[in-house]
């Protein structure tokens, strides 16, 4: 038995993965592969066009918002995002939360003026309140990470902006684990490989308003007015991935919807959250209680000079277990749990087992 609780890519269902398994060879009745089939032929355009379906149903999204479904990961949209939405006054607002976040305000220096809305820090592990951030009026829209994969920090809130600036969000590693007003975003983006599919294919949820407006030097790939007007069919899409995530937004409405993922998500993060509050600091997460990721768990075991080899032997106890890539980020180290939609209650309590065990036996050492 094995237990991904990888940060991505991530555990996909595995009535997912049969289901692909299955249509591999003979793709309904084609007598070839989804990966052999042309992007132009109707066999092909049933899958593309039934993803868009689900996945607008799932989410609610509006009539005047277009889906388009492109290549280049989360990173692909920190540069796309400036391109087609910073032209209109060069300046933009980024809320700087975590890695990726701060990620996308760097990359984004490269094409305009960033302003960083809340003050720069060393480690991440809050989300300061709206009513401190230093909002530049003349933003051309106001960026944000909904959930940091690294830290786990993710938001409580939808920032408020009464001004007209687009809210532009990355969602790569929440997207579908909990309900959300469309209305209030000028855009949406979030890679697949967490939540609803293999890498390779980047959702991106735009205002067809905000769309034509990009620097003259967009490339096409990364041109919304050019892929929106080609139905995301501007060049060759990917197509097998596109394919499985249309698997996986059948197997959330099969699920409860994106009611049924909220619910499971809150039940599996309390139950990691819960050991680590009941550990008397033999584990512990730097996050800020009210805005810990219910995605992403990272937390260090025993005080500060025990903390590697503990570590170390929790991580080796885990594998022998089964639960695997559960090493935080090479960049903050310690220990990720991480509990997309995929994982199970039943998977997520049999971390909560270990962690409650590995407690018992070592806290002495502590
Ligand atoms: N944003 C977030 C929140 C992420 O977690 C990641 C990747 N882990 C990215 C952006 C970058 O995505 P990609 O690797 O697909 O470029």
């Amino acid at each position: 038995m094995v237990i991904n609780f990888a940060a991505g890519p991530a555990k996909l269902p595995e009535e997912v993965l049969k289901e692909a398994q299955a249509n591999l060879l003979n793709c309904n009745g084609t007598g070839i592969s989804i990966m052999e089939m042309s992007h132009r032929s109707p066999n092909y355009g049933v899958f593309h066009e039934l993803a868009l379906r689900d996945l607008r149903e799932l989410l609610n999204i509006p009539t005047n918002y277009k889906i388009l479904l492109l290549q280049g990961g989360g990173t692909g949209q920190f540069a796309a995002v400036c391109f087609n939405l910073m032209g209109r006054t060069g300046v933009a607002d980024y809320v700087v939360t975590g890695s990726w976040s701060a990620k996308a305000a760097k990359e984004a220096e490269q094409y305009g003026k960033v302003n960083l809305v809340v003050p720069k820090v060393q480690k991440y592990t809050t989300v300061p309140s709206q009513d401190t951030w230093k909002l530049d009026p003349n933003a051309s829209y106001v960026y944000y990470c909904d959930n940091e994969t690294v830290d786990g920090v993710e938001f409580d809130f939808v920032p408020a902006l009464t001004n007209g600036v687009p809210l532009v969000c990355d969602m790569s590693s929440n997207f579908l684990s909990r309900p959300i007003d469309v209305k209030k975003f000028g855009l949406i983006f979030a890679g697949a490989q967490k939540n609803v599919g293999p890498a390779g294919v980047t959702i991106v949820i735009v205002r067809e308003d905000l769309i034509g407006h990009h620097m003259k030097v967009t490339p096409s790939i990364l041109n919304f007015e050019q892929m929106a007007r080609n139905d995301s069919l501007l060049n060759t899409p990917p197509t097998f991935c596109i394919y499985v995530m249309g698997l996986v937004f059948k197997w959330i409405k099969r699920n409860g919807g994106v009611a049924g993922m909220t619910k499971n998500a809150a039940t599996k993060s309390k139950l990691i959250y819960d050991v680590i509050e009941k550990s008397n600091g033999f584990y512990s997460c730097p996050v800020e209680k009210r805005v810990r990721s219910r995605m992403n768990v990272p937390f260090r075991i025993g005080s500060v000079e025990g903390v590697d080899a503990l570590e170390k032997k929790f991580l080796a106890k885990a594998e022998c277990q089964g639960m695997i890539q559960l090493k935080g980020h090479r960049s903050v180290g310690g220990i990720r749990a991480s509990l997309y939609n995929a994982i199970t209650v039943d998977e997520t309590e049999q971390l909560a087992k270990l962690m409650t065990e590995f407690f018992q036996n070592n806290k002495t050492q502590n």
